[in-house]
């Protein structure tokens, strides 16, 4: 047998089965918030091999999880909404892109309602900023491009709700216990969505036509530990950090590494 840990990543890894079926590029709805950097590195690079365990490796297996228990209560059950888990959605938005999502569950109510839940392993602080950025928050661009997706692939539904569920890893401030937490999302219309997605996807195919590189995102989420400053932004969520041209020049592995318990 395998060593647990390398079956647990192969298991893990993100899977796109659109990228080899089409010659056009492919964006999907997670990618969505990200920088036009990161898009573009992404498509030019391919998706990145996880080489060790990490946030997304702990987001999957929770994923994994969550499909299984509503398996087995649909089956105990036999609710009356009609239940998908990891409803896959893909739509050709012009010549160029292709926009593909997975939604983590969709609950058809009847014909006309439906909702689409996101399950996210995360912590109270982002709760907080979802409060503050509202309907700019990546979580809440994602569903964005996922209720787009649904609706484009099912125009007779005509109400879609968009709910987040939040595997908090430390609910109680003092004791840092764990909690599930839900919560209603609005966000973008679908006007407002083809708006940021389409002006969003020109910068990038600006910058590919032209053979250049976008510039570094704006916020790389800097944070002081132990002394050091640290790009969490790259450091913790990001796979391109070995052929972004930018983090080269930024050498925070090393002072990450002298910062023991971050
Ligand atoms: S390594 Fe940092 S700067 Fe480079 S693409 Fe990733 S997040 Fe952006």
């Amino acid at each position: 047998m395998k060593e647990v840990r390398d079956i647990i990543l192969e298991e893990t890894q993100y899977k796109s089965k659109y990228t080899e079926e089409t010659n056009k590029m492919v964006i999907s709805a997670s990618m969505v918030a990200d920088e036009p950097l990161e898009i573009f590195l992404k498509l030019i690079y391919g998706v990145q091999p996880a080489t060790d365990i990490d946030e997304s490796t702990f987001g999957s297996i929770m994923h994994k999880g969550m499909e299984s228990i509503i398996e087995s209560y649909i089956e105990k059950t036999k609710p009356k909404e009609v239940i998908y888990l990891e409803y896959p959605l893909v739509h050709d938005i012009d010549d160029d892109w292709i926009l593909t999502g997975t939604a983590d569950m969709v609950v058809y109510e009847d014909d006309l309602n439906a909702h689409i839940y996101d399950w996210k392993v995360t912590k109270n602080y982002t709760t907080k900023m979802i409060e503050k950025e509202g309907k700019m928050h990546r979580y809440a661009i994602q569903l964005a491009a996922l209720r787009y997706l649904l609706y484009e692939n099912n125009k007779k539904v005509v109400d879609i709700y968009t709910h987040l569920g939040f595997f908090l890893k430390d609910s109680n401030k003092l004791m840092k216990v764990p909690s599930y937490k839900e919560a209603k999302v609005e966000t973008m219309g679908t006007g407002d969505f083809t708006k940021y997605l389409k002006s969003k996807l020109s910068i990038v195919m600006e910058h590919i036509k032209n053979a250049t590189t976008p510039p570094q995102g704006e916020d790389l989420w800097w944070r002081k530990i132990k002394g050091n400053n640290i790009p969490t932004r790259c450091e913790l969520y990001c796979g391109y950090r070995d052929v972004c041209p930018y983090y080269k020049g930024m050498n925070p592995r090393a002072a990450a590494e002298t910062a023991l318990d971050w």
